[in-house]
């Protein structure tokens, strides 16, 4: 059973109102719209994310990724127990917590791509988490990263799927290989 989206469980301390100035919002921009048309991301479900120098760059919260633009974007620069800092318009993905986490522990990552899409649950030969898990949580960031392990695909019990790569395209290549064999 799906967790109902209630927002962000944390503070958002805006280091200031620009958005990122970054060429590859445009192309995040784009797999947000083919992954909202895919049903695989929608309002206010799923998030998508790009390294950046100082942090990373992720689709902002409780808002539909088919009407996104590249202005909505906010670099997350820091994420610490309760509080988010971000520089940008908008507050960050409610589950930036879990992306700040994958990419400290993998280096060799500079996308994440994660979707709420009912029937990657029942993917086989995947990854899984062991327990479903509220969304937005230090503990939901630390069971994905464990069962993401070295891998590209996760699918997290009860919630969704990740899916990582050394470049956007490697997520959106990792997800359609698993989601084609259901
Ligand atoms: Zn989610």
């Amino acid at each position: 059973m799906a967790e109902v989206y209630v927002g962000t469980k944390f503070q958002t301390i805006f280091i200031h109102r620009q958005p990122p100035a970054d060429a590859r919002t445009v192309e995040l921009l784009t797999w947000c719209r083919q992954w909202a048309q895919a049903g695989w991301i929608a309002k206010a479900v799923g998030n998508l994310s790009c390294r950046t120098a100082n942090g990373f760059i992720i689709t902002p919260t409780g808002t539909d990724p088919s009407t996104l633009t590249v202005g909505d974007f906010v670099e997350v620069l820091g994420v610490r127990d309760k509080e988010v800092r971000v520089a940008g318009l908008h507050e960050p993905s409610s589950e930036c917590r879990m992306h700040a986490a994958i990419y400290a522990a993998r280096p060799d990552v500079n996308a994440i791509f994660h979707g709420h899409y009912t029937p990657a649950l029942q993917a086989t030969g995947v990854a899984i988490t062991t327990r479903e898990i509220p969304y937005g949580t230090p503990a939901m960031a630390t069971e994905t990263v464990q069962a993401l392990g070295t891998g590209n695909f996760v699918v997290m019990l009860g919630h969704g799927f990740v899916a990582v790569g050394s470049e956007m395209r490697a997520a959106h290549t990792a997800t359609a290989e698993v989601l084609a064999r259901l």
